[in-house]
């Protein structure tokens, strides 16, 4: 499946129970005879599903609710392992291997569980839902976004990653750590401006991002930036507004680069 099948895909699903949000992930189980096993499977472990022969059924083991796991990490979990059930090609192997171990850093099947982590993108954070805020400005400011993790029971940063696989307008979801780019989600469109990577290691000095950094608060800082100041390799300058927010662990903070041309409203 290509990434448009799979977001249809999970459209679809969304729409078994209504589409409404937070989408209703343990009604989706219980429709498909999933059981859900919530448990302490320890540090590394990141969820895991099981077809069980004897019973006929699929079980899904993910963590339980703690202080240190966000639901919205739950809730990318569960939704993850529902991909390798819905995804045909995952399912086939399911059933061949019994058994699917979900790991964080997608080592052992790269393709696999980035298909399955598109899928879990697509189907808690609703097309429909996107389109309807977007809205005919045709965008979305890091606020609303925010607003759309929180109504959509899923992490910011989900939030703002899968906002840049649907946007149409050029755009770039950043986390840094330390002042240090960890990685980032080009839009299409930013790609095809020729904008897909930063080059860059570290974020630029006084910038928004250093704000939030600085401040280590829960306010959106933001102002006007350029690409000669994010990437290493310019083709065009392009003026670009800067939205950034300590996302408030490990030290990380989201960045969203958007180019200011583009929208109409401004
Ligand atoms: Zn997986």
């Amino acid at each position: 499946m290509n990434d448009y099948e799979i977001d249809e895909l999970a459209g679809a699903v969304a729409g078994l129970v209504g589409g409404a949000i937070p989408v209703d992930l343990a009604r989706i189980a219980a429709e498909e005879r999933i059981e859900l096993m919530e448990g302490e499977f320890g540090a590394d472990f990141h969820g895991r599903i099981e077809y069980l022969p004897d019973e006929g059924i699929f079980a899904i083991y993910h963590p339980s609710a703690s202080g240190e796991i966000f639901p919205g990490r739950i809730r990318f979990t569960i939704a993850h392992e529902l991909g390798h059930y819905f995804i045909p090609d995952h399912r086939d192997l399911l059933l061949k291997y019994l058994v699917h171990d979900s790991a964080e850093d997608f080592r052992p099947n790269r393709a696999v569980e980035r298909q399955a982590d598109r899928f879990a993108a697509a189907l808690l954070l609703p097309a429909k839902t996107l389109q309807a805020r977007m809205g005919r400005k045709g965008f979305m400011a890091l606020k609303e976004i925010r607003t759309l993790a929180g109504d959509c029971g899923t992490s910011l940063q989900a939030a703002a990653f899968r906002y840049s696989q649907f946007t149409t307008e050029p755009h770039l979801a950043i986390i840094s750590e330390d002042r240090r780019i960890l990685y980032y989600f080009a839009s299409e469109e930013a790609e095809a401006l020729g904008f897909g990577g930063l080059g860059n290691r570290l974020i630029p000095d006084g910038s928004p991002t250093d704000c939030a950094f600085r401040s280590q608060g829960r306010d959106i800082e933001e102002g006007e930036t350029n690409t000669e100041l994010w990437f290493s390799e310019r083709y065009r300058r392009a003026d670009l507004w800067e939205e950034s927010v300590h996302l408030g662990y490990a030290g990380r903070v989201l960045t969203l680069l958007s180019w200011q041309d583009t929208r109409s409203d401004d």
